[in-house]
C-alpha cells in the first residue's frame, strides 16, 4: 500500500474512559501517536511541555470548564483544537468556535469522521505532512483535489461515491461495514438503509468497469460489507 499516512501527534482530554479509549486506540490504529488526558490541566500541561499537533477536546470536564480551558489553551499556543461535544448544542459550539476551537465532532462519532476532521484543521493551518493520494493497483486517489483515476483516466465520480472510495481504500483489504460506510460517509450512525450503500457501491463498480458479479476493486463480503482490494495483489 503507497498510502502512507504521516505519524501526527494527538492529545485527547475526554474523562468519559470508554470514548477516550475508543478514540485513542482508533487513531492509533491508524498510526498516529496519540497521548491522553482525563482532566483539562492535565490535558493543559501536556500542550504546553510535549506540543502535540492536534488536541481533540471534551467539553465537559471534571475539573474546568470547557470553554475556559479553549482560552488558555489559546493563551498558550495555536495548536488546532477539535472540541468532542455530547450533543448538537449550537450555542455551545458557536462559543466553543468563537472561543479558538478550530472544529467540533458530535458523540457518538467514528473514528474516521475524526480522522478527516484532523487531516482538515491540519490543511486548513497548512501544517498537513500527511500525502493525500492513495494509491492501489490502477487505481489512484488524491483527496486533496478530490479527484480519482483509475489506469490513468479520470473517473467521473459523485460526491459520495468519492468518500465511498476514499474510505474504502485507507482501508485497503479490510472489510467495511455497510454500517460504517453509512456512519462515515452519510453520517446516519443509527437508522439508514443498506439498500444506499447497496445503490452506490453498484454506481462505483460500474465506474471501475466491473460488476458483482465480476468483482475486481470491490469485493463484497456477503452480510458484511465490501473490501478494497488491487487485484493484481496479494490481497485479491
Ligand atoms: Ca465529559
Amino acid at each position: 500500500m503507497t498510502y502512507r499516512s504521516g505519524v501526527t501527534s494527538i492529545l485527547v482530554i475526554e474523562d468519559d474512559d470508554a470514548i477516550r479509549d475508543a478514540v485513542t486506540r482508533g487513531l492509533r490504529e491508524r498510526g498516529h501517536a496519540v497521548a491522553a488526558a482525563r482532566s483539562g490541566l492535565t490535558g493543559l500541561e501536556h500542550i504546553i511541555h510535549q506540543g502535540p499537533q492536534v488536541v481533540l477536546l471534551d467539553l465537559g470536564l471534571p475539573d474546568i470548564d470547557g470553554l475556559t480551558l479553549i482560552a488558555m489553551i489559546r493563551a498558550a499556543n495555536d495548536v488546532p483544537l477539535i472540541v468532542i461535544t455530547a450533543q448538537d448544542d449550537d450555542p455551545t459550539m458557536i462559543q466553543a468556535l468563537d472561543s479558538g476551537a478550530d472544529d467540533y465532532v458530535v458523540k457518538p462519532f467514528g473514528t474516521d469522521q475524526v480522522a478527516a476532521r484532523i487531516r482538515a484543521v491540519l490543511r486548513r493551518g497548512g501544517r498537513d505532512l500527511t500525502p493525500s493520494v492513495i494509491t492501489v493497483g490502477g487505481l489512484t486517489i488524491d483527496e486533496s483535489t478530490r479527484t480519482a483515476t483509475l489506469d490513468g483516466r479520470l473517473l467521473d465520480l459523485s460526491r459520495k461515491e468519492f468518500d465511498v472510495l476514499v474510505l474504502l481504500a485507507s482501508r485497503r483489504g479490510q472489510v467495511v461495514t455497510k454500517r460504517e460506510l453509512l456512519s462515515e460517509v452519510w453520517q446516519q450512525a443509527y437508522g439508514g438503509s443498506d439498500r444506499t450503500v447497496d445503490v452506490h457501491l453498484s454506481w462505483l463498480r460500474r465506474k471501475l468497469g466491473e460488476s458483482a458479479a465480476a468483482p475486481r476493486y470491490l469485493i463484497s463480503v456477503r452480510g458484511v460489507g465490501v473490501r478494497l482490494v488491487d487485484p493484481e495483489g496479494d490481497d485479491a
